[in-house]
């Protein structure tokens, strides 16, 4: 039953689209997003537009938002 359901939602996506909504945001302009149908991933990328979520993208994510609190951290410091 699972496995239809998870099947279901696959073709649901395929016919209707992505039902995204944003898992986390990384800095005010780069978000995550994961399918509430599929559980399928995207993910802002350099130029703005939405891009596969790959393991890469995810470890670059993961850098920027650490970049980010820290400056953001520090401008609230100074
Ligand atoms: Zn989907």
């Amino acid at each position: 039953m699972k496995m239809f359901e998870f099947n279901l939602g696959k073709t649901i996506c395929s016919v209707f689209g992505h039902r995204f909504r944003v898992a986390k945001e990384v800095t005010p302009h780069i978000s995550e997003y994961k399918c509430t149908c599929c559980n399928c991933e995207l993910t802002t990328n350099a130029n703005g537009r939405l891009d596969k979520l790959t393991p890469e993208l995810k470890e670059v994510n993961r850098t920027l938002a650490d970049f980010y609190r820290k400056r953001h951290t520090l401008r609230h410091a100074l």
